[in-house]
């Protein structure tokens, strides 16, 4: 077991450490051998209480922050980014060992979230408003103004960069954050927070509270003084802060959450290749991933072929201690880890057939071998619901019309994807398929440059470079 030095575990407000208001603290859990790791101040709503009015003091009209100029907040920024990147290493083992992906994919990681905050470095200075051609003697404009005090409550998945995708454009636009990390993963949040002061933010630009959803997360949810509340997170509480927004103070909300994606390969496909798009979409981050793509869909001609290619590519998925040059490590809790192995039964008994993993893995820790399904109907639990698991369904297709009608019947639309040679049926699939990002010959890939988020119960609003325009 790699020994990994946690520095910071009090709530982070106006750039102080303190103890929550009830000094309550909770425990951080190490998904490889369920020890705890720490115990971490439990923030709630007299917490989130201080911490609003700190940000709101620092959003004042005055304040060292709204008199900044755009260019300095950028190079603010890019310290920031700077500095992430010099605790590289760090910060990922800190990942690691509190949410237990590989610690190589936590490094790329933790350079992917410094990039993101390079990139809205850069933009800090170039939002624009319109001058308009408005009738009459009259000189119209449009003014971009920052939203005000922003909650943003993030995710155990990709702690890191849901960290940099939430509070990289409010900082780019002047905002003032509040970030409710996830009660799973509170480490590297705060370990980032230490970053923020030393780069030179001013007192009460950034703030961090873990703590509880139903407790800290609801009290940001439902203050008056939050002006927007950005989410990414499961639908189910999705709906809840969307509800809670128009009784405090008609918020803001952006809402980024579950998905069950299709990915469609057609005939024309090289095999070997579409299956290893398909591996990498449906087990990236051992399938904890909103945009995962969950319903492979192989057209008949080559159905056989595939499901044999993609078994062997599950089977020799290594699976093992995160801190070893391994692809996939436990999964994030108890929880999950129950409710992954519930699907994979649930995919047994109604008759799929499990080509590969289809159980837990070792006695100790939340490690559950990678799992494919093959035989897979639309009505089966396991191609409707969203798993949050290393757990592949292969369904069979025929027609370019049928597939597109069944990727479609799903309540989720955040991410699909198409293989094929042929550019017009990749680009018909990707007119037609109702998701946010379609990846065409790949899968996953998502820039600082592009706009990210879904439709329907995949959520409200997009993410990353729509926040600044
Ligand atoms: P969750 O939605 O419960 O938690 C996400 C964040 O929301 C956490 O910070 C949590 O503390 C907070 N939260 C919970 N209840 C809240 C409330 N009432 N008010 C305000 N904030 C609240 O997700 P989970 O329980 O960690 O995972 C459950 C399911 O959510 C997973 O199976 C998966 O389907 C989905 N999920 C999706 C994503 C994504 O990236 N879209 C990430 C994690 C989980």
């Amino acid at each position: 077991m790699v020994k990994v030095d946690v520095k910071y575990t009090k709530l982070f407000i106006n750039n102080e450490w303190v103890d929550a208001v009830s000094k309550k603290t909770f425990k951080t859990i190490n998904p490889q051998d369920e020890t705890v790791i720490a115990e971490v101040a439990e923030g709630d709503k007299a917490d989130v209480d201080i911490a609003v009015a700190a940000a709101k003091k620092a959003f004042h009209r005055y304040s060292p922050w709204r008199t900044m100029d755009a260019s300095k907040r950028g190079l603010l920024m890019l310290k920031l980014a700077d500095l992430i990147e010099s605790q590289a290493r760090y910060l990922a083992e800190l990942e690691t060992l509190d949410c237990g992906k590989p610690v190589k994919t936590a490094e790329e990681e933790v350079y992917y979230s410094a990039s993101v905050i390079r990139y809205y470095a850069g933009k800090a200075d170039k939002i624009l408003g319109n001058t308009i051609p408005a009738d009459g003697e009259v000189l119209s404009m449009t003014l971009k103004e920052p939203v005000g005090v922003c909650a943003q409550i993030i995710p155990w998945n990709y702690p890191i960069p849901m960290l940099s995708w939430k509070i990289a454009p409010a900082l780019a636009a002047g905002c003032t954050i509040i970030v409710k990390p996830a009660e799973q993963t509170p480490l590297t949040a705060l370990a980032v927070a230490a970053l923020v002061k030393e780069a030179g933010f001013p007192p009460g630009v950034v703030n961090i509270i873990p703590g509880y959803g139903p407790t800290a997360g609801a009290a940001l949810t439902h203050h008056p003084n939050v002006d927007k509340v950005a989410f990414t997170g499961s639908t189910e509480v999705g709906r809840l802060i969307l509800g809670a927004a128009p009784a405090a103070n008609l918020k803001r909300v952006t809402l980024e959450l579950g998905g069950k994606s299709p990915l469609v390969v057609f005939n024309d496909a090289d095999i070997e290749q579409a299956a290893q798009i398909a591996h990498a979409a449906a087990f990236a981050n051992g399938g904890q991933c909103c945009c995962a793509g969950t319903r492979t869909y192989v057209q008949a001609g080559v159905y056989d072929q595939f499901v044999t290619k993609a078994a062997e590519i599950a089977q020799k998925r290594s699976v093992g201690n995160p801190f070893d040059d391994v692809q996939q490590g436990p999964q994030i809790d108890r929880d999950m880890y129950s409710k992954v192995l519930g699907y994979i039964e649930a995919g047994k008994s109604a008759g799929a057939r499990c080509v590969a993993g289809g159980d837990k893995m070792g006695d100790k820790g939340y490690y559950i071998k990678p799992t494919v399904f093959a035989d897979v109907n639309d009505d089966m639990k396991i191609a409707r619901e969203e798993i949050f698991g290393p757990v592949q369904s292969i369904l069979k297709f025929e027609t370019f019309e049928e597939v597109v009608d069944r990727a479609n019947d799903t309540n989720y639309g955040l991410g699909a994807g198409v293989i094929t040679n042929d550019i017009t049926l990749a680009l018909s699939f990707a007119k037609h398929v109702r998701a946010g990002s379609v990846w065409i010959n790949t899968y996953d890939h998502v820039a600082s440059q592009t706009p990210f988020g879904g439709f329907k119960d995949s959520g409200i609003g997009r993410e990353l470079v729509a926040a600044t325009e």
